[in-house]
């Protein structure tokens, strides 16, 4: 199969919400956020986002199942109902309240190894959005457990460099076995990325998390110094890190556990994965071990995630493995 309807269909998708969110973004106030049961927050613009993605996904695909981050359960009277109401106005004109909430809603599919479903996060690192920093519309399609397609919207990297404020947007996408690419995320202009060559961990800079909370940088200073690493760590927000593995700005990508108990969830990971497999790159967890997709919301047989150019997998895994033994 060549999946060229649904990476059609999700590129739309994703570009539509994007749209939501830069929109969003520029004039956020204190009223359009909110805190989960979980203590992460939320924004108007994560519900719109998954919205409007699942409704432009069930207009080609109305059979497919959605897992998707967020649950309109966690509105309950909340008064940001009405104001994702009035933002999703002019994005899906003529649907209800009843209405958005039900499609949010069609995003709590369990996942697993059956079938063919699609997994999104509809703002991927909520807490760069709200810092007006960098964050990513991530959507993927898994068959049988295996990542076959992922989209990026990343509407805060710039086309060229990621410190740039040039060209600020980015799309990043890939098919399995087709290679990945990027353009403008309104634009059309396609290039092809890829990981960048070195062979020599000393040559290399590593990528993590902005937020301490979800990648130990302890942890990745004492694995940098292991691997003769001396460029400081680009941080940045959300699945933009895969992305800026994918084209060679940085050669690692660390997320490192900050507690034993914490499942990575599969909408994190599952767009960025194969972008960066497709450009070239190696993705695994913390102990060299392949992501599996195919277990439900979570991937709960892993623990941490390792991205590499994969030229020096294998080692950085070693140092991986010394420094959190
Ligand atoms: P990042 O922007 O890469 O720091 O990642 C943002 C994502 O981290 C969010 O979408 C959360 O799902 C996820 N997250 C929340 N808590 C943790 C944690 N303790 N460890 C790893 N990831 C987490
Ligand atoms: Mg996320």
């Amino acid at each position: 199969m060549n999946f060229k309807s649904e990476l059609q269909t999700a590129i739309k998708a994703v570009q539509k919400a994007s749209a939501l969110c830069k929109e969003v973004q520029a004039n956020l106030v204190s009223e359009e956020s909110m805190q989960k049961k979980d203590k992460s927050p939320v924004t108007v613009a994560d519900f719109g986002a998954q919205a409007i993605v699942i409704h432009e996904l069930k207009k080609t695909f109305p059979d497919d199942p959605i897992v998707a981050e967020e649950d309109a359960k966690e509105l309950g009277s909340d008064p940001l109902l009405e104001r994702i109401v009035n933002h999703l106005e002019s994005h899906l004109p003529g649907l209800s309240e009843e209405e958005i909430i039900s499609t949010i809603n069609m995003g709590g599919h369990e996942g697993g190894s059956e079938g063919r479903f699609w997994t999104l996060d509809p703002i991927d690192g909520t807490k760069g959005f709200l810092r007006k920093e960098q964050y990513a519309v991530a959507l993927a399609l898994i068959e049988k457990g295996e990542v076959v397609l992922g989209v990026l919207g990343c509407p805060n990297l710039s086309v060229d460099s990621f410190n740039s404020d040039q060209n600020r947007g980015t799309l990043l996408y890939a098919v399995k076995g087709q290679g990945a690419f990027m353009k403008p995320i309104d634009g059309s202009d396609e290039s092809a990325v890829s990981v960048s060559d070195i062979n020599l961990t000393s040559e290399a800079n590593f990528c993590e998390s902005v937020e301490s909370g979800h990648s130990s940088h302890d942890a990745s200073a004492r694995i940098a110094e292991v691997l003769n690493v001396t460029e400081e760590p680009v941080r940045i927000d959300s699945q933009c890190k895969y992305g800026v593995l994918s084209r060679g700005e940085a050669s690692i990508y660390l997320r490192l556990p900050t507690r034993k108990d914490y499942e990575e969830k599969i909408w994190d990971h599952a767009a960025g994965y194969i972008v960066v497999k497709e450009a070239g790159g190696e993705v695994t967890d913390c102990m060299g071990n392949e992501l599996d997709f195919s277990l439900g919301r979570t991937l709960k047989n892993n623990t941490g995630i390792v991205g590499t150019n994969g030229k020096i997998h294998e080692e950085v895994i070693n140092a991986v493995r010394e420094v959190l033994s």
